[in-house]
């Protein structure tokens, strides 16, 4: 029997899995082959959806998409890769366990950087998991107690790019309906983004234009130009020296390969991105491949795969596909990905839809909020309980362009 050991059960590592066992099926070796993804738990977290208001839909349960395929799970955070023996050190509440490989494939995802800021660690929440996600919405719960201070429903978003964006528009609802709940007037809610950059640095002027006006109909306030110093529980002072009163801080400024990769023996980029070859094989190493956040690769001619579930999954199925071909000497294929698109919820303002990598502006308001639903709640999710439609689903050339919108 193969061992393919996946590291990382997130977008990446689950379609790697799934694409592994399709190729394996359609090379008449499934039964030599065993696929197993070794994560912190035991789901999928739809990590662009940990913003909403309701984090009841944004795990599945490795049950009901991983082992109707047959693939295996071992709950538990990896901490060490011996790439000579072929062994992965895993460690859980209960014991710490060697695992075998034959194929290795990196799919840890990524970070949030906390930089060195007095009170970030303490006092500021995130989204980055579903766990800190949950604490941030057991923060919102508890505000009741704290209803008479100062700042309780102002919440300070730090970061202006994709995440602080999502983040700031669905806490102007989040926050009104916790006030409202509260017996407190909901027009207190004050939203406050503040970034050292400027708002939407990603985006071009008039996807930029599109996105400061509907920071404006929904009434939240930028600070650009200007850095936070201090966080503490009940505000946060900043470079210009003013200090906010708040109760929430988020922080959602930066992102960086999950700290796995500098297990590698190789060169790393900014992000602390692996360099991978056109088949998603981890240059300078043997066996081991790699997908998703911790990898930097080409999509096409001159663009490099962004930190998206958008090209994570698909580099999960080329991957899978990839390891079984290697594993049984067939051809592999290369990883291309000649579409970008991008879908930013504003909250109760709508959406806003971008194509290509100028970021065209496409639609906006109303319609790309159903677009943006239809995303999280459709494309991002692989189907559930169904063996066909899943393998069917991780072929390596399934990407969704305009058109499926
Ligand atoms: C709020 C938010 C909004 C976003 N919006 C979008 C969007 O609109 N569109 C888009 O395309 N992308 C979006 N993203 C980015 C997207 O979520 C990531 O790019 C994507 O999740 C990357 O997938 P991945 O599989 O590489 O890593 P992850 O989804 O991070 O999965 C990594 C997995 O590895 C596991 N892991 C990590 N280290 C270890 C270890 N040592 N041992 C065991 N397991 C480990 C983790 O527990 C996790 O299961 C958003 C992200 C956030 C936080």
């Amino acid at each position: 029997m193969k061992k393919i050991m996946i590291i990382g059960g997130g977008f990446a590592g689950f379609w790697s899995a799934a694409g592994a066992i399709r190729r394996a099926i359609e090379l008449e070796k499934e039964n030599e082959v065993e696929v197993t993804v070794v994560s912190r738990d035991s789901f999928l977290n739809l990590r662009p959806r940990n913003y909403e208001s309701d984090l009841s839909q944004v795990r599945i349960p490795f049950e009901r998409i991983l082992k109707p395929i047959g693939g295996k799970n071992v709950e538990g955070n990896v901490e060490g890769i011996d790439f000579d023996n072929k062994t992965v050190t895993v460690s859980s509440s209960s014991d710490t366990i060697t695992l075998s490989y034959d194929k290795l494939v990196l799919a840890a995802g990524s970070i949030l950087q906390r930089p060195n800021i007095p009170g970030l660690e303490e006092h500021a929440f995130s989204v980055d998991t579903f766990q800190e996600a949950s604490n941030l919405h057991q923060h919102l719960d508890n505000l009741v107690s704290k209803k008479s201070l100062a700042g309780c429903y102002t919440a300070i978003v730090v970061g202006a790019g994709f995440t602080g964006l999502e983040v700031a528009a669905e806490m102007v609802s989040m926050l009104k309906h916790v006030a409202e709940k509260n017996g407190d007037d909901p027009s207190t809610v004050r939203i406050v983004l503040v970034d050292h950059s400027d708002i939407a640095p990603d985006f071009n002027e008039e996807a930029r234009e599109v996105i400061k006006g509907a920071l404006s109909d929904l009434g939240i306030e930028s600070y650009t130009k200007v850095a936070v110093q201090s966080i503490s529980e009940d505000s946060v002072v900043l470079s210009n020296g003013e200090k906010l009163p708040a109760l929430t801080t988020i922080w959602t400024a930066g992102v960086k390969a999950s700290p796995l990769t500098s297990l590698f023996p190789v060169e790393r980029d900014n992000f602390d991105r692996l360099p991978v070859d056109q088949f998603l094989r981890v240059i300078g190493t043997e066996d081991v491949y790699a997908a998703g956040d911790c990898i930097r690769v080409l999509t096409d001619e001159t663009n490099v795969a962004m930190m998206s579930c958008q090209h994570a999954s698909p580099q999960g199925k080329f991957v899978g596909y990839n390891v079984v071909s290697d594993l049984f000497e067939k051809d592999s294929l290369p990883y291309g990905h000649p579409y970008y698109v991008t879908c930013l919820d504003l909250g109760e303002w709508g959406a806003l839809l971008t194509e290509g990598w100028d970021r065209k502006v496409m639609m906006k308001g109303k319609d790309a909020k159903e677009v943006k639903i239809d995303v999280n709640t459709k494309f991002i999710a692989p189907p559930l309980d169904d063996k066909e439609e899943i393998l069917k689903e991780s072929q390596p050339n399934y990407i969704y362009t305009f058109e499926d919108f």
